[in-house]
C-alpha cells in the first residue's frame, strides 16, 4: 500500500558506496547492490520487538553475516520508522569512523515487504548470559570488559552520539570474545545547538531500559553523554555482583529507586570497583566521573580500578576467560 513508499522508508544505497575515496581493500563486491537472493538464510539468532535476526551466508564470498529483517507493515504499525532510520544513520557514522567495539553495518537493501540490515555476526552473542551463567565476573574480567565498554563509549561520545540504551543485552561478543556494541534504535546524535551537550527526548517518550536508565532521563527527560556513563556504572555493578543495582518488582518501583539513588553494595564487593561505581552512579550528570573530560574520559581511565590497563591495545589483547 501507499505508505510503504514514503521517502522515510526507502533505503536506497549500499552504505559503503556513500564513502568518499576508494573503497577499503576487499570490499569491491559491495559496490553492487545486494539483494536477499545473494544470501543463504540460516538459523534465527535473535528477535527484537520489530525484527528478526538471521545468520546468513553470502553466496559469492561464503562469508557469514547477521541479517536483521524488519517487516515494513510491522514498522509502520509500531511507528518505528524514525528508530530504524536513526539506527542506519548512526551505524553509517560508525562506518565512517570505525572502532572494533561496534557491530559493523555492511549494507542495507529492501524488497516489497521487508528491510534488511547486513551486519557482521557477533558469534558469541550477548554479554548477559555470560554474567548469568557465572553469577559474577572475577576482577580481571570486570576490568577487561569494563575497560572495553569505556573505550567504546569514549569513541561514541567523541562522535557526538549518546547510546541511551546501554545494557548487557546490547553488548555482543565476537569470535575472539571482544565486545561489539549494537542497538542504536534509541541513540541520539548531538548537534551543535544541543545545550550543554544534553538532548531532550520528546515528552513521554521513555527510551532505555528501567534497570540502566539514568535519573535525568526520568526526571527531565534529558540525556547527556554521561547518561551512558550511568549505565556503565550499573553494568560494572552487575558484572561484580551478578545483578544490576536497581531492582524492584515493577518498572515504576525501579524508577523510584533510581531517582533516590537507593541501592546497596553486597558484602565483599571489590573496594576499587565500588569506588568507581559510586563515582559513576551520581544523580547530577555533570558530577559523574569523566563527565567533564570533554570526551576523553581520562579521569575514569586513571581510576585505581583500571590500574595498568593497556588502553591503546585492549582490542588486540586476548580477553580473560570468563569462568
Ligand atoms: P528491540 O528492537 O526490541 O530493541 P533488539 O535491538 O535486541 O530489540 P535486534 O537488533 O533485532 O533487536 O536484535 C535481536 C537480537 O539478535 C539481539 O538481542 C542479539 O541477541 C541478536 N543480534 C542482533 N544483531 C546481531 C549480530 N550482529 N550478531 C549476533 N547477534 C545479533
Amino acid at each position: 500500500s501507499e505508505p510503504l513508499k514514503s521517502a522515510s522508508m526507502t533505503m536506497p544505497t549500499p552504505v559503503l558506496s556513500s564513502h568518499s575515496g576508494p573503497p577499503p581493500a576487499g570490499t569491491q563486491q559491495q559496490q553492487v547492490k545486494k539483494s536477499p537472493k545473494d544470501f543463504i538464510f540460516g538459523k534465527l539468532i535473535g528477535e527484537g520487538s520489530f525484527s528478526m535476526v538471521y545468520l546468513a551466508k553470502d553466496i559469492r564470498s561464503g562469508k557469514e553475516y547477521a541479517i536483521k529483517v524488519c517487516e515494513k507493515v510491522h514498522i509502520l504499525r509500531e511507528k518505528k520508522q524514525k528508530a530504524i532510520m536513526r539506527e542506519k544513520q548512526i551505524m553509517n557514522i560508525l562506518n565512517d569512523h570505525p572502532s572494533p567495539f561496534f557491530i559493523k553495518l555492511f549494507c542495507t537493501f529492501q524488497d516489497t515487504d521487508r528491510l534488511y540490515f547486513v551486519m557482521n555476526y557477533a558469534k558469541h552473542g550477548e554479554l548477559l548470559p555470560y554474567i548469568i551463567k557465572v553469577g559474577s565476573f572475577d576482577e580481571e574480567c570486570t576490568r577487561f570488559y569494563g575497560g572495553e565498554i569505556l573505550l567504546a563509549l569514549e569513541h561514541l561520545h567523541k562522535l557526538g552520539i549518546i547510546h541511551r540504551d546501554l545494557k548487557p543485552e546490547n553488548i555482543l561478543l565476537n569470535e575472539q570474545m571482544h565486545i561489539q556494541i549494537t542497538d542504536f534504535g534509541s541513540a541520539k546524535v548531538l548537534d551543535n545547538s544541543s545545550d550543554l551537550n544534553t538532548v531532550n527526548a520528546r515528552k513521554n517518550s521513555f527510551v532505555g531500559t528501567a534497570q540502566y536508565v539514568s535519573p535525568e532521563m526520568l526526571t527531565d527527560k534529558s540525556a547527556a553523554p554521561s547518561s551512558d556513563l550511568w549505565a556503565m556504572g550499573c553494568i560494572l555493578y552487575q558484572m561484580v555482583s551478578g545483578l544490576p543495582p536497581f531492582q524492584a518488582s515493577t518498572e515504576y518501583l525501579i524508577f523510584q529507586k533510581v531517582i533516590k539513588l537507593e541501592y546497596d553494595f553486597p558484602d565483599g564487593f571489590h573496594p576499587e570497583a565500588k569506588d568507581l561505581v559510586q563515582k559513576l552512579l551520581v544523580i547530577e550528570p555533570s558530577q559523574r566521573l569523566g563527565a567533564t573530560d570533554e570526551g576523553g574520559y581520562s579521569s575514569i581511565k586513571k581510576h585505581p580500578f583500571f590500574r595498568d590497563m593497556p588502553w591503546e591495545n585492549l582490542h588486540n589483547e586476548t580477553p580473560p576467560r570468563i569462568l
